[in-house]
């Protein structure tokens, strides 16, 4: 997810560039692989770089930690990426605190790690195929969604 944004460093204050992607298989770490449905990008020309609001739709499968069936939930996330050009960078410049922030060169905007970290921070704790799920019987392993058993 690399961008080359020459040339809009020398924009005006405002600017805005839009960039999408879709249909992409993106690994998050080893053993896991998001599947990007749409992801748009929106860069905003602001002092020193550009605040970049990315609106990610992604398909993931998740094993359901109470029956172990596979599930697809799609999750949709907003969030924003200050991003500082370092060629105009300073040791000045004030970073804000409490926002992913990174410095760049606006040729290569490598968005990939960033957007890993925003996928991985947003794992929900316990993963669910459903709220009501029964699990399995913990004593014949039967998938009680789809089955009774005798216990
Ligand atoms: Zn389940
Ligand atoms: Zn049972």
């Amino acid at each position: 997810m690399q961008f080359n944004l020459s040339g809009f460093e020398n924009s005006t204050n405002g600017t805005i560039k839009k960039e999408s992607i879709s249909n992409l298989a993106f690994d998050v770490n080893a053993d896991r692989i998001i599947q990007i449905k749409d992801c748009l990008f929106i860069f905003n020309r602001v002092n020193n770089g550009a605040l970049i609001e990315i609106q990610l739709t992604n398909d993931e499968i998740f094993n359901c930690d109470r029956c172990l069936c596979e599930f697809t939930a799609t999750s949709i996330n907003n969030f924003y990426v200050e991003l500082i050009f370092d060629n105009i960078y300073s040791e000045q410049t004030a970073i804000p605190i409490g926002e992913l922030v990174f410095k760049s060169n606006p040729e290569q905007v490598d968005l990939s790690e960033i957007i890993r970290q925003h996928v991985i921070s947003t794992y929900p704790m316990k993963s669910l195929c459903k709220e009501s799920c029964k699990g399995l019987c913990s004593n014949c392993g039967v998938n009680l969604n789809q089955h009774a058993c005798m216990c």
